[in-house]
């Protein structure tokens, strides 16, 4: 599990009179009895067996803090999310921050892929600027898989010593990124929204906190890899271009490829609308009176070929599903247009429309909050607004010809 030199365990066999001792207090069922005591991958190091051990045979031995040594480590690696061949486009964009970030500091940046028969995945990676692609391809990781996922991206920052690690805050991304943190003894930033890097290669992870009435700055300062899950649709994708850097690839033991998860079968989930890929957004809020209002929005929708979306209020009313709803419980949203219907603009709704190309917002307060993140504004009743809006493109007419 730990690649060459770094920490492991290790029992001395002058010592260790196989009393078993070790065996029954391991939470991980790491250590098996042959004809001396074999320590197996699963071993975390959480040194219960040290404790355990009579004789004092268990130590752990190796460079346990080559994770301080920040000098080793440098650049950044993204962790590229696929499924059936497809690349998830959230991938393409931690490549774009990826490469801004290892520019700053003159480095490398790369990504990891894991899967199966995913050679020309990994060349079409190449060519967004990438120095290298990790490419570890086998049949046992055809299907997400926690245990030999993580032990890829723990094998993959053992050899490739990368400074910075970006995974997607997808639901993949979510779980795989807090194991590989633990199994890599270094810290995680959740759900971040802006990244940026200091002079001394030290990575700033933004994210709102306390209710998004703050934007919090975490760096971890002692350990290597910086690891940090990265919100879908906040930062701007990479653009092709010429390739230049290599493929890699990247084998796993057996052991490392083992999981106790079965794939009996992968069935087709019911294709949903969703406000992630939206162009067009009308976003509802308290403004609305009833519950039938929001067809005037549906309306309004249906003229600029959008979707409809809310604040959280409508969510917790039942007026809009869950997945409609924008901000930092909900969703982040990066529409070209979006039209704010009879919403105040409170932080932890913007946090979900900072990305958004053109914000018009509609609302009878003229200090609304919203008129400031806002691009054009409409002060003024919506109920009044909107049919006028309707009736104007109605004729063919533009919003912008109001
Ligand atoms: C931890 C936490 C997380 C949260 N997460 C989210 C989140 O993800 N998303 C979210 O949206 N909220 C979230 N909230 C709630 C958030 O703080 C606000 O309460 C919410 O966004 C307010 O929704 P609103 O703008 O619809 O309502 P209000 O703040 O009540 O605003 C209604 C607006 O409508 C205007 N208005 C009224 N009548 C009309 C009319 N006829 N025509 C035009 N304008 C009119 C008013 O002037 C007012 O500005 C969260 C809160 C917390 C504490």
């Amino acid at each position: 599990m730990w690649g060459d030199g770094l920490a492991h365990l290790t029992i001395d066999r002058n010592r260790c009179n196989r009393c078993g001792l070790c065996l029954a207090a391991c939470p991980f069922d790491a250590l098996k009895m042959e004809k001396e005591i074999i320590v197996g991958d699963d071993c975390r190091l959480c040194r219960i067996c040290i404790k355990e051990c009579p004789q004092g045979a268990i130590a752990i031995r190796g460079r346990l803090e080559d994770r301080g040594n920040r000098s080793l480590y440098q650049g950044v690696m993204v962790v590229a999310e696929e499924f059936a061949g497809t690349i998830h486009p959230v991938t393409y964009e931690l490549i774009g921050k990826g490469s801004q970030l290892a520019a700053a500091s003159g480095q490398e940046v790369g990504c990891l892929l894991m899967g199966h028969n995913l050679r020309s995945q990994a060349e079409e990676l190449l060519t967004y600027g990438l120095d290298w692609v990790y490419l570890c391809d086998h049949p046992a990781l055809a299907h997400f898989r926690i245990e030999p996922y993580t032990a890829c991206l723990a094998a993959a920052v053992d050899r490739a010593k990368p400074s910075t690690v970006l995974v997607g805050a997808t639901p993949i991304g979510r779980s795989l990124a807090p194991r590989a943190a633990v199994r890599l003894r270094t810290g995680l930033t959740a759900d971040c929204t802006m990244l940026e890097v200091r002079p001394d290669g030290e990575l700033v992870q933004i994210r709102p906190a306390f209710g998004g009435n703050i934007m919090a700055q975490i760096v971890t300062r002692h350990h290597r890899p910086q690891m940090a899950t990265v919100r879908y649709r906040v930062m701007d994708p990479a653009k092709a271009g010429p390739s230049r850097g290599r493929v890699i690839p990247l084998r796993l033991t057996e052991t490392q490829l083992a999981s106790s998860i079965q794939v009996l079968e992968v069935l087709p989930k019911a294709q949903e609308e969703s406000i992630t890929d939206a162009k067009v957004i009308i976003a509802g809020g308290r403004g609305l009176k009833r519950k039938q209002d929001m067809d005037l929005l549906r309306a309004l929708a249906h003229s600029l070929g959008g979707q409809i979306a809310s604040t959280r209020p409508l969510v917790e009313m039942g007026w809009v599903e869950h997945n409609r709803q924008i901000g930092l419980s909900g969703r982040t949203v990066r529409p070209q247009l979006l039209i704010a219907c009879g919403i105040s603009g409170a932080v932890q709704f913007a946090a979900g429309i900072s990305s958004c190309e053109t914000i018009i917002a509609i609302n009878k307060d003229r200090r609304a909050p919203i008129f400031d993140v806002a691009h054009y504004g409409f002060v003024g009743d919506l109920y009044e607004i909107i049919p006028r809006l309707l009736t104007h493109l109605g004729k063919g007419g533009r919003i912008n010809a109001l």
